[in-house]
């Protein structure tokens, strides 16, 4: 299950880029903030970028950011963050329906060729 904080008041969140419900902040209106709550998330796990021990050292994290203090960030993972969230904004829209248009044509394919098929058995019976 994924694990997110608001990098304000270190409410638990479905998402990195989910609004906090308790304070509002929008982590998508500023990149260093959305960096700074895809840091605060176990997202980070799947890419094999955190800690083993993330989950509870973001446990530790949340009480400090409950508390009101600042929490440390690796300024190096965060500018990593960055530079992927700016990659992956460049890829065009165009490119995304390419590529899933030419994973799933093959299918599609196969099923109006056998759609044929069945209108011409149906035509010479
Ligand atoms: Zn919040």
């Amino acid at each position: 299950m994924s694990l997110s904080l608001c990098i304000r008041c270190g409410a638990p969140k479905a998402r990195p880029s989910s609004v906090c419900s308790r304070c509002g902040l929008d982590p998508r209106l500023r990149p260093i903030d959305l960096a700074k709550s895809i840091y605060l998330s176990t997202d980070r796990l799947d890419l094999g970028h955190a800690p083993g021990d993330w989950g509870t050292r973001l446990s530790m994290l949340k009480k400090e950011l409950e508390a009101g203090r600042d929490v440390p960030y690796d300024e190096d993972e965060l500018n990593r963050i960055i530079r992927l969230n700016a990659t992956a904004r460049r890829v065009p829209l165009r490119a995304v329906w390419a590529v899933v248009l030419r994973f799933f044509f093959p299918g599609l394919l196969l099923i109006a060729v056998l759609w044929g098929l069945v209108f011409l058995l149906r035509l010479l019976r």
